[in-house]
């Protein structure tokens, strides 16, 4: 048996890594975790992966910020510093909270006045709580008086909300992961859920076992398709004229239900047209998957009697991103597909909680429950709560707002929880901007490369410490328990938000956490009948819920969608090339993802023992063929190099990688994936194309 310590308590809580949202205990003694235990919670039913039972040190980590810290007079200029090299002390010193939450108030009002609400913004936290998410949209907004304010949802799935607030007016999931389970046909596509969503991976493979037909599409290979009735692996950036040589099928062979079109569905006549010219005889040398096969995937989903669709970021960060997500949305509106159990549309949500901090507010364009800051009405119920009054033009997004401070438009901000100094593309770009801002506060668990950069650091609460709700993927809302007291001198996100605000004269005055999730109940239609007791008694409610006695609704859209017509929309799409194509002098495709065992940008998991045990250090996988054409060999330092830069990485082979493909995890400092990524935008999501980009490979010295 495991349980081999004596523990001094065991709280319930939920993982802190992925969006899967599984419930773990964590197990005390003398304020350390020494083990976590999955529950019996609605996404895992008492499972969990290498993530959540073993990467739980980084809380004990004795990198830990414990004292609130302020760059010295006489550290080194921002833009010359490797933090690598560099001693903590020759940049910083150590301050009183009453110092330092001074002059972060102190240095961000200073701006405000001298140029105006905004040349501020603000990144909040996915990995943070949904209490957490609100306040901090909250203090951009009213404090502030700017709606530049975003998290990394902007880099994961903002492709994916835009198309399903355009089609069908929400952008959460239709359907759990679990409904898997129920389905006769499963679409996987642009989606690693054995490595990025591993616990939905299982319910997956199960499903497959009982009979389930499974369809996997991705560039590369992976474990998923071993559970596949049929396994594509498409040339990367052609997601589109693959999707619509699907939709062709469906409309050619008459597979679509034109009874549930005509009650719930506009733009069918113009898809018809659209898709006309990509028949998959036509499309099969562009995508390259056979056309018969593209014409059964299609007959197989069409036809089931209940089919789903999940998708990554594989689908989400590309230039063409919402367009990918149109050509799924056509798929399920077209056939009926949605609205009942085992059938519906699945963005597999990738932070523990981008699910609620979107729905919290943190996004430019919107209030919480993504109600438009442009409509006035919807403003002033906001106004008439909070009484403050909110800018009505939406704001900068995360890429944005790094390009307006090179343009001197912005000057300072606020970044709790977030490392864009690693997860933004080009890296180099996003740095140089940190680096020219008058004033910058950063609030974090540790020194991350963002927080090198900062004029004030706050060193803030783990997952383990803190009390808060967190919305996972299914939507389903979830009490995080405290099981830790914070190390040294670190406050809550919670409080040094409220003090913040109160500093900058905004007079909060709330009373915990519940206090502040009763006023998201006020302005948040989506909360309703779920209350603060509710959560604490049941530990998982599902939102939208019809009433406090019965479980929330898994399944949406069972009568029309909440469009300004009730009908889904049909928004057709063309084919358009990644922003940048392989050419002689970079004539590799470079693609970024995660690995199982680190988490995103590596702040937590390569500080956790067990995981970067397994994985220590930053590779470049390519498939050994490319390898050894490229005269290379495995497990030597290589080079590789994009238009924006160049970094140097270990060489793994790696069989599931395509030809001509070069695969980077992004979550090594020492091997920085992002330097290399191309920032261009989705011009409707405005994510960055973080899949696609033209690259070259070689030994180290000779690049
Ligand atoms: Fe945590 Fe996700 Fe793993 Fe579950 S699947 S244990 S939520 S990382």
């Amino acid at each position: 048996t495991r349980q081999i310590k004596e523990f001094d308590k065991s709280v319930n809580s939920v993982c802190p890594f992925c969006g899967v949202g599984c419930q773990t205990t964590i197990n005390v003694k003398d304020n350390k975790i020494v083990q976590v235990d999955g529950r019996d919670g609605p996404a895992n039913e008492n499972r969990l992966c290498v993530k959540g039972r073993f990467g739980y040190d980084y809380a004990m980590s004795n990198e830990r910020l414990t004292k609130p810290l302020i760059r010295r007079d006489d550290a080194p200029k921002r833009g010359d510093i490797d933090m690598r090299f560099m001693k903590i002390e020759d940049v910083f010193r150590e301050a009183t909270w009453e110092e330092a939450m001074a002059k972060s108030a102190e240095g961000l009002m200073a701006i405000e006045k001298e140029y105006g609400g905004d040349a501020l913004s603000g990144f909040g936290s996915a990995k943070g709580s949904n209490e957490e998410a609100y306040l901090f949209q909250k203090l951009v907004r009213q404090g502030f008086g700017t709606n530049n304010v975003d998290h990394c949802t902007r880099l994961c799935h903002a492709s994916s909300v835009a198309a399903l607030l355009e089609g069908v007016g929400s952008g959460a999931v239709s359907a759990p992961f679990t409904d898997a389970m129920v389905s006769d046909c499963v679409i996987i596509i642009g989606a690693r859920p054995a490595t990025n969503h591993p616990v939905a991976a299982t319910y997956f493979k199960q499903a497959a076992k009982k009979g389930t037909k499974i369809v996997v599409m991705d560039p590369r290979q992976q474990d998923m398709m071993k559970f596949a009735e049929h396994a594509l692996q498409f040339k990367p950036g052609t997601d589109v004229a693959m999707l619509n040589a699907l939709l062709h099928v469906i409309v050619d062979e008459e597979l679509y239900d034109e009874q549930y079109i005509q009650a719930n569905v506009t733009g069918f006549a113009a898809l018809k047209e659209k898709v006309k010219d990509f028949a998959p005889e036509d499309m099969a040398e562009v995508c390259g998957i056979p056309a018969e096969t593209l014409r059964e995937v299609a007959r197989l989903y069409a036809t089931s009697e209940r089919s789903i669709i999940f998708w990554g970021m594989g689908i989400s960060q590309h230039t063409h991103g919402t367009d990918n997500s149109r050509c799924l949305i056509a798929m399920a509106l077209i056939t009926g597909q949605i609205g009942r159990e085992g059938t519906g549309l699945h963005p597999l949500r990738g932070q523990n909680n981008v699910q609620g901090a979107s729905d919290a507010g943190l996004i430019p364009m919107f209030l919480p429950d993504y109600r438009s800051v442009e409509n006035a009405d919807i403003r002033s119920q906001f106004e008439n709560v909070w009484g403050a009054t909110i800018d009505p033009k939406r704001g900068l997004t995360v890429v944005e707002i790094m390009d307006a401070i090179h343009e001197d438009k912005i000057h300072g901000m606020y970044i709790m929880g977030e490392n864009p100094a690693m997860s933004d593309p080009d890296q180099l770009h996003a740095r140089a901007a940190l680096a020219k801002l008058k004033h910058l506060v950063v609030q974090d668990i540790f020194l991350t490369e963002t927080a090198w950069h900062a004029d004030v650091v706050l060193p803030a609460s783990v997952h383990s410490e803190k009390l808060g709700t967190f919305t996972n993927t299914n939507r389903q809302i979830q009490i995080g328990r405290p099981a830790l007291d914070p190390p040294g001198e670190a406050r809550q996100d919670l409080d040094i938000i409220i003090d913040l605000a109160n500093r900058m004269g905004l007079g909060w005055t709330y009373d915990g956490v519940s206090d502040v999730y009763n006023e998201m109940m006020l302005v948040m239609p989506s909360l309703s009948n779920i209350p603060w007791s509710r959560l604490i008694k049941e530990d998982a409610v599902t939102y939208p819920a019809k009433s406090e006695n019965e479980p929330g609704s898994a399944v949406i859209f069972e009568d029309g969608f909440p469009t300004a017509d009730g009908s889904g929309k049909l928004v057709p799409a063309d084919l358009r090339a990644p922003d940048e194509v392989p050419d002689e002098e970079f004539p590799m495709v470079l693609t970024t993802g995660r690995l199982l065992e680190h988490w995103h940008t590596g702040a937590m998991t390569r500080r956790s023992d067990v995981l970067d045990h397994i994985e220590p250090e930053g590779i470049a996988a390519m498939n050994p063929y490319e390898i050894a054409r490229q005269g290379l060999v495995v497990g030597e330092m290589v080079s590789v190099e994009t238009r924006r830069g160049a970094i140097s990485a270990v060489l793994r082979a790696d069989r599931e990688v395509a030809d001509g493909m070069i695969f980077i995890p992004f979550c090594f400092n020492e091997s920085p994936a992002n330097v290399l990524t191309n920032p261009q935008l989705d011009p409707f999501g405005k994510i960055p194309e973080f899949k696609f980009c033209a690259a070259k490979i070689g030994r180290y010295e000779e690049v």
